[in-house]
């Protein structure tokens, strides 16, 4: 029988073969120490929580995985990262020590740094860090990494490597991963900071020893993101809180809005003045929304890489119903 485009469409699924593949390697991995990426996600000065510090020692086989589409994205940052490496030593940088891993015993600390660069008589740590075009714009000094709880993490992840190695500075060369341009952090130690990470590992390790855990924190964004939430806060429910209404008007303005969305020109005043500002309206905090109106319409939506609101309405009943 003659092969049909819809067969050669089907046989050459690469994007559920691409699933499959991280599906399978999705694993938790043992963890006998702090590691130097993660400590910066525990420290208290740093938003971080002690507790999930204790349980990344003491339960990681209870962690809950990242769904797929993670596993992907962190490949290929790590893949654009291995280039960088090889680029800055074509650009006749003396890179040496790569991969380089350690242990500080004393801590319980490990790393695993992804070069040091050789200039004059010292050898300041280079990390390379690859991110989204919209990351990249908003980062250029130390301060900017402030910005997110895993930029957070960079810094202190970085200082321990300059306590460790017993220098002064540091290099972040981040880069961005859609258009391929890159540029360097350079990093003078915090000594503040890399005082509250080692704090923060004896305190870890201190519980680890005795299998107890620290307090819990009280910060719902944090718990919120958090692998451990479903053992540490099994009875508390997370995600976008649900709002209801029966705003009947609301719905009549949707209703129209999709009956009519090929009419650009005469439901753009209807969405960008009534409907949109008022799903708007109904977000919390952190500008998400998840909103069951009047029985009928599901409303979910919130702000995406770029910041931008986006919205999603699905039909869940009829008038009828009602
Ligand atoms: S759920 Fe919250 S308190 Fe519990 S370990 Fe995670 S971050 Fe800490």
């Amino acid at each position: 029988m003659a092969i049909t485009i819809n067969e050669i469409i089907e046989a050459f699924d690469i994007r559920g073969a691409q699933d499959n593949y991280y599906e399978n390697r999705k694993k938790r991995y043992a963890s006998y120490t702090n590691r130097a990426s993660s400590i910066g996600y525990f420290v208290p000065s740093l938003n971080g929580c002690q507790r999930k510090g204790v349980y990344e020692r003491l339960n990681w086989r209870d962690k809950q995985l990242f769904d797929t589409q993670s596993y992907i994205r962190f490949e290929e940052g790590n893949r654009q990262e291995e280039h960088v490496l090889s680029d800055l030593k074509k650009w006749g940088f003396d890179i040496i020590k790569q991969q380089d891993d350690f242990i500080w015993e004393k801590y319980q600390i490990s790393g695993h740094i992804d070069g040091k660069w050789k200039y004059k008589d010292i050898e300041p740590p280079v990390e390379i860090k690859s991110m989204s075009p919209f990351i990249f714009q908003k980062v250029g000094v130390y301060e900017d990494l402030n910005k997110e709880s895993w930029l957070r993490a960079y810094k202190a992840q970085i200082n321990i490597y300059m306590l460790y190695h017993n220098i002064e500075f540091g290099i972040f060369v981040c880069k961005d991963k859609s258009s391929g341009a890159i540029k360097p952090i350079v990093v003078e130690m915090d000594y503040q900071l890399a005082e509250d990470c080692l704090q923060t590992a004896e305190i870890i390790n201190e519980h680890v020893k005795n299998k107890t855990y620290p307090d819990q924190i009280n910060d719902h964004k944090v718990c919120e993101k958090c692998l451990y939430n479903h053992i540490c806060m099994p009875d508390v429910e997370f995600g976008i809180p649900l709002k209801i209404s029966e705003d009947k008007k609301a719905v009549q303005n949707i209703d129209y809005y999709l009956a009519n969305k090929f009419k650009k020109k005469e439901i753009e005043h209807l969405w960008n003045d009534i409907i949109r500002p008022s799903i708007m309206a109904e977000c919390d905090d952190e500008g998400r929304v998840n909103l069951i109106l009047g029985k009928k319409y599901h409303i979910t939506g919130k702000k995406d890489a770029r910041g931008t609101f986006r919205s999603r309405i699905d039909l869940i009943g009829t008038e009828e119903e009602e």
